[in-house]
């Protein structure tokens, strides 16, 4: 069997296009959906990360504001940064770009972010909305994989989803959106035993485990869905997922590649969430 490629790159590409026409009829209300990116320090990747989040806000018409902290401000300062936002009625979502440096607290700084504003879906409050099936926002990455199945015409419901990797970003709630849509999920870890007995269970298997080529074709069931989450450097500095590919897609009947596969659905998502809360402002 050889899998078919599951185009990410593509699939988001629609969804922004749909998120920008969403974005002009909100325009045309007098509503422009506006995102604040805090990025504390210099690092260099989150640089990048930031960058590309505020050049997808201005391609879709939406108001981005880039808030620049230096490495050393105090935990206080940055909360009441987050604070004077949350207020702001210019701003429908605040990211606070990860990781933070070592002194500042980022469970409190994840939980100072109004939920009505939390667009990466990692306040409790939203996370447990999420649990319950409750209107929130998702977080973006599962919430990409959830949207590139669908949009393949991948049914959910029944099969046998089996996470590998339970980080509170992309694990865990990506087997609650599974579990939400009717599918039997396994969560497997770093102290899972014999973890191929359980990956071979899988009629989808999910991998966000940040390790370069960890599944491999002994891992999967043939015909299996298998999305890889992970973005990985190998050891000659090429892009490279969780998943060796050329060997699995063999094995696959659908497969997400890397680059091109789950990565663009992250930001995608991102937008989508700040227009909600956008849209959902108006009403508020
Ligand atoms: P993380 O916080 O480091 O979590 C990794 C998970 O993998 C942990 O739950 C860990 O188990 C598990 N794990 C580690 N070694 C394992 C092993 N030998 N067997 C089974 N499980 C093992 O990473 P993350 O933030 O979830 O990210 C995972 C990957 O996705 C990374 O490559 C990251 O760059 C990528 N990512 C991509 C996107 C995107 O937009 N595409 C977004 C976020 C992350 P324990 O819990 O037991 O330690």
């Amino acid at each position: 069997m050889t899998a078919v490629i599951i185009n990410g790159k593509e699939i988001a590409e629609k969804k922004k296009q749909e998120i920008a026409e969403e974005v002009k009829r909100l325009k045309s209300q007098g509503v422009t959906p506006g995102l604040a990116v805090i990025l504390v320090g210099n690092n260099h990747a989150s640089r990048t990360y930031v960058t590309n989040k505020q050049k997808t806000c201005q391609e879709l018409g939406m108001n981005s504001v880039l808030i620049e902290m230096p490495e050393e401000v105090s935990e206080d300062e940055l909360l009441s940064r987050i604070e004077e936002l949350n207020h702001d009625p210019q701003i429908h979502g605040i990211l606070v770009q990860l990781p933070l440096p070592a002194h500042i607290n980022e469970t409190k700084v994840i939980e100072s972010i109004s939920p009505n504003k939390d667009v990466d879906g990692f306040h409790p409050i939203n996370i447990g909305r999420m649990m319950t099936g409750q209107n929130t926002f998702l977080p973006c990455t599962p919430y990409g994989i959830m949207v590139l199945l669908e949009e393949t015409g991948i049914s959910i419901e029944g099969k046998h989803v089996v996470v590998v990797g339970r980080s509170n970003i992309v694990g865990k709630p990506a087997g609650q959106l599974f579990l939400n849509q009717h599918a039997t999920v396994t969560y497997c870890h770093s102290r899972t035993k014999d973890l191929k007995v359980h990956t071979k269970q899988a009629d989808i298997l999910v991998a966000a485990v940040g390790i370069p080529n960890f599944i491999t074709a002994d891992h999967v069931k043939e015909g299996a869905i298998v999305i890889d989450v992970g973005i990985n450097r190998n050891e000659a500095g090429k892009l490279c997922g969780d998943v060796a590919f050329d060997e699995v897609s063999k094995k696959a009947s659908y497969i997400t590649p890397v680059p091109k596969g789950v990565g663009p659905m992250t930001i995608t998502m991102l937008m989508y969430n700040t227009l909600k809360s956008a849209a959902e402002s108006i009403n508020r």
